[in-house]
């Protein structure tokens, strides 16, 4: 009887690789079209001044509505599209549309706030990438000193790798982009990281705030983080921030900016308009 069990057990272990590994499949599948047919769609998540709750930047996401299954997290398609090569596509799309933005809202004549973008760890061993940028950035007439490129901390894992990341963050530098640390605190943060990486910005990760913020000891460290990036000249942001004691304290801990849906969402590109400059300016929902 155990051995029958085991066997049942073991049937249902790979059943459900399977269905699992057809599902990603299927998915992958969906995902080429949606690029084809251009459904993925940028949203911008408003960045708040700590101090008095003024926009000073936004992030742009990736969001994509599936036809059938609705909305579907980056948090699940975007590892699959690193997996499949399918990430620089969709960062380009994303890049793209930053800048269509910042090129409208120059020609509205509202005060620009930068927007940031995510770049996927893939960008690093692919270099021509930046090609591609540049190309996008004269067509929309964007001077790249608006774009803030997030770079995850998990690109770091290996110390091997810090000289290549460093260089790298160097050659962003030198065409004009801001760079942003994101995800600071989620695991393999070391504190000399940002002693050795020419970094603009720190962004503290969602994780730390949200799991950790009870106790004290997280609490004096976020303080330290804070406190030594306002000393190396590193503007902090913190990520996932939802209840008014959060921001409280990571205003007095002397964090620049908050991010998280106690201020807003991310939201379609005309909703943000409306949030940040009173009024939208036209996007009308375009898909990239
Ligand atoms: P991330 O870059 O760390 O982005 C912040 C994530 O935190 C976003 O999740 C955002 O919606 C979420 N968030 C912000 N405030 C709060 C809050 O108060 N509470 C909670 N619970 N969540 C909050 P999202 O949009 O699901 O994206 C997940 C991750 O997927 C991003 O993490 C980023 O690593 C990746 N991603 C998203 N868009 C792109 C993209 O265009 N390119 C690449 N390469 N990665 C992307
Ligand atoms: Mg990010
Ligand atoms: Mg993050
Ligand atoms: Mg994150």
């Amino acid at each position: 009887a155990r051995k029958s069990a085991e066997k049942s057990y073991h049937n249902t272990c790979t059943e459900s690789i399977k269905n699992r590994q057809r599902d990603m499949t299927t998915m992958l599948y969906q995902l080429e079209g949606a690029l084809e047919r251009r459904e993925l769609e940028m949203y911008l998540q408003p960045k708040v001044c700590a101090e008095n709750g003024a926009v000073a930047g936004a992030e742009a996401l990736v969001r994509w509505k599936h036809p059938e299954k609705g909305f579907i997290s980056p948090a699940t398609f975007i590892p699959l599209c690193e997996e499949n090569g399918l990430i620089c596509q969709v960062d380009l799309l994303i890049f793209e549309q930053v800048c269509r933005c910042l090129s409208r809202w120059r020609e509205a004549g509202v005060e620009l706030v930068p927007v940031s973008v995510n770049v996927s760890r893939q960008h690093f061993r692919d270099p021509e990438f930046l090609s591609e940028y540049k190309r996008i950035l004269e067509t929309w007439k964007v001077p790249p000193e608006w774009i803030e490129l997030e770079i995850t901390e998990s690109i770091m894992f290996s110390g091997s790798e810090f000289q290549y990341v460093r260089d790298f963050i160097q050659t962003l530098h030198k065409i004009g982009f801001t760079c942003s640390l994101d995800d600071f605190g989620s695991g393999y943060s070391s504190l000399s990281l940002l002693k050795d990486l020419p970094i603009d910005c720190l962004k503290l990760d969602r994780q730390f705030i949200i799991s950790r913020f009870e106790e004290q000891s997280t609490r004096t460290v976020i303080e330290m983080i804070m406190d030594l990036a306002r000393k190396l000249g590193i503007m902090t942001v913190a990520e996932g921030v939802e209840l008014e004691e959060q921001v409280s304290f990571l205003r007095e801990a002397g964090c620049d900016l908050i991010q998280g849906f106690y201020f807003s969402r991310p939201l379609p590109v005309e909703e943000f308009e409306r949030y940040a400059f009173g009024r939208s300016l036209g996007a009308g929902g375009e898909a990239i």
